[in-house]
């Protein structure tokens, strides 16, 4: 017992010897923030986004599958991928998916995954509607939002190279780590600047794609009038800024900026059709 403290104090001096025990402390940290800089300010591969997006995308299918409806989900992709050509980003291999759930919500995942819920596509009146919540997740995915994100709290465990290089062997141990700690994020919500950014990107996106700008606010404005006591809504209100804040910010910065865009292309009755032959079934039955 005593022989062996001797050595672990032995031991301990030996380490400690060339510099007082603070600088050697002070050593190990600079170490730490270099790692935590390097990873920061390198940007990630377009490449290794897209593997990352679609390992988070597998993971929230899981929890909630696709309706399957197939054409309900090519007329989604035929408008989001119309909405991403009229981006930064026109080239990423965008997907759009509506959620067989009744939770009313919305996310995208880094490299171009966009979903939103049956719930929500329910609470919508016409296509420029959709067209502006799916304007709103396309930006997430420009900006990359959820990336950024990631950076600054669930991959700063993983060193810059191990990140990359887990995020190339699909199924791995590694690439499992890293995908659940990005899908964290979905369960936490996104910056909430980052949201009301994502509101005004989205109405551009969607006016310049020639849809009614005022799709989104109309949505939010149905979004302000659900109870948040609703279920449905949980997690949307546990993740995003209130609606009703949202929709103010959002007015107040489209005031007398949209002239510039044209009118709504002849829509209404694509929109009208598509929810009477794909969504009829999933209305809730009248009480
Ligand atoms: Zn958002």
């Amino acid at each position: 017992m005593r022989a062996n403290k001797l050595v672990a104090g032995t031991l301990l001096l030996a380490a400690l010897a060339p510099w007082p025990a603070q600088a050697f402390d002070l050593n190990l940290d600079l170490n730490k923030l270099r790692d935590v800089v390097t990873q920061q300010l390198k940007p990630m591969s377009e490449k290794d986004e897209i593997q990352l997006g679609r390992g988070i995308a597998a993971n929230l299918l899981g929890a909630a599958p696709l309706v399957p409806d197939a054409q309900l989900q090519a007329y989604v992709n035929r408008l989001g991928k119309w909405l991403a050509m009229h981006t930064d980003r026109p080239a990423l291999p965008w997907h759009f998916g509506v959620l067989d759930t009744e939770s009313v919500n919305a996310f995208a995942t880094p490299g171009g995954y966009v979903f939103i819920t049956r719930g929500l596509l329910l609470q919508m009146r016409d296509e420029a509607e959709l067209a502006g919540v799916l304007a709103h997740e396309i930006s997430h995915v420009v900006e990359k939002h959820a990336l950024e994100t990631m950076k600054k709290g669930a991959f700063l465990e993983f060193a810059g190279d191990t990140l990359s290089q887990a995020l190339r062997s699909e199924g791995s141990a590694e690439f499992s780590k890293i995908v659940s700690a990005g899908t964290e994020v979905f369960a936490r919500g996104l910056d909430k600047q980052d949201e009301f950014a994502a509101d005004r990107m989205g109405v551009v996106i969607a006016a310049r794609a020639g849809y009614d700008a005022y799709g989104l606010p109309g949505t939010l404005q149905t979004l302000a009038a659900i109870n948040p006591k609703d279920d449905a809504v949980a997690l949307m209100f546990k993740t995003h800024p209130d609606p009703a804040e949202r929709l103010e910010l959002l007015l107040t910065a489209m005031e007398g900026k949209l002239e510039q865009y044209g009118d709504q292309p002849k829509v209404a009755d694509r929109f009208a059709s598509v929810m009477k032959s794909h969504m009829a079934r999933y209305q809730p039955k009248k009480k």
